[in-house]
């Protein structure tokens, strides 16, 4: 016991100072593992010349140590955010470190998780700029009625917004993680901001998401024409291994949903969350590793069941 705990232990040293001597980050998205600490961030990482990923760390949430990341897009007539963070103050720190980027104003704010760890702080965008308006698909506009920010207008499809000299497309792909989930796409700097729908390492959120629908919703992510991918929790690394990594992502949802089908017709149960023989009896194989795994698993099993005996809420008609 003790022998095994050490290899681990030495394992987990040479891991990271390996990944360093050849310049590339251990792939996970567990930043104590990256060999980070709570001072490093937030971090800002500089995409291309207008376009820029912002990580931070989901506050006060032990246990879940782990990023958020927003996309900030600087025009030449202000700028657009898509997703926030998880608290106003946060969300403050965020607003702080556009402002050293340009003196121009926040112009819209897309959400495009209408989760809390992505919107309670969204207050503090119509704090320091009350003509900012919120973007989100129905399904989240509806979600986020009663918030302190209302998102007042609905992407059901597409929209691109021309924001000085930027074009920047919204786009409703399908459902994934949320159900409201959207993408944005800058096309002149290549560009893709898929938030929640791109988790960097992370075992799969399906707790309210649709797995098979995700899986198409990625497919048509990664037919946009894009040199950068990046998601909303996990790391921001070069562009190559963003690409690479959604890849293994969706492969890894594939492989989720696979386990969670064989498990269903071999009979093993799994009623809810809390009541699911399915999560001791399941091989996650060379995923039983990644971030959260323990803790998302029971939902996933219980959303993939939920699929196959046909019981997860209908697609809403977006368009009338
Ligand atoms: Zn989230």
């Amino acid at each position: 016991m003790e022998s095994a705990r050490l290899i681990l232990a030495a394992a987990l040293m040479i891991a990271p100072m390996t990944a360093r001597a050849q310049n590339a980050p251990v792939q996970t998205a567990d930043p104590i593992l990256r060999g980070l600490k709570e001072g490093d961030f937030p971090r800002l990482k500089q995409l291309e010349p207008n376009v820029y990923a912002y990580e931070e760390l989901r506050p006060s949430d032990p246990g879940k140590f782990k990023t958020t990341v927003d996309m900030i897009v600087v025009t030449s007539g202000g700028v657009l955010v898509a997703d926030g963070q998880g608290n106003p103050a946060a969300t403050r720190k965020l607003v702080a470190q556009i402002k050293q980027l340009t003196p121009l104003p926040i112009k819209y704010v897309v959400v495009c998780s209408e989760h809390e760890d992505h919107t309670a702080g969204n207050a503090a965008f119509k704090d320091a700029f009350p003509d900012v308006v919120f973007v989100a698909s129905p399904v989240s506009q509806k979600a986020l009625a009663a918030s302190a920010t209302p998102p007042t207008e609905g992407v059901a499809d597409k929209r691109t917004i021309r924001l000085g000299d930027t074009d920047i497309e919204i786009l409703n792909l399908g459902r994934a993680h949320t159900g409201g989930d959207l993408s944005v796409y800058v096309p002149g700097a290549k560009v893709l901001f898929m938030s929640e729908i791109y988790d960097h390492r992370l075992f799969p959120s399906l707790a309210r998401g649709y797995p098979s629908e995700w899986l198409s919703t990625i497919k048509k992510n990664q037919a946009i024409d894009a040199k950068w991918v990046f998601g909303g929790h996990g790391f921001v690394d070069d562009a190559a291994t963003m690409k690479r990594e959604l890849a293994a992502f969706a492969a890894e949802l594939t492989a989720v949903i696979a386990e969670g089908r064989r498990l269903h017709d071999a009979g093993v149960t799994c009623r809810s969350v809390k009541d699911c023989d399915a999560v001791s009896a399941a091989n996650w194989g060379p995923y039983d590793g990644w971030s959260e795994r323990v803790t998302q698993a029971p939902g996933a099993l219980m959303r993939v069941y939920q699929e196959i005996d046909g019981q997860l809420p209908k697609q809403e008609k977006s368009k009338p």
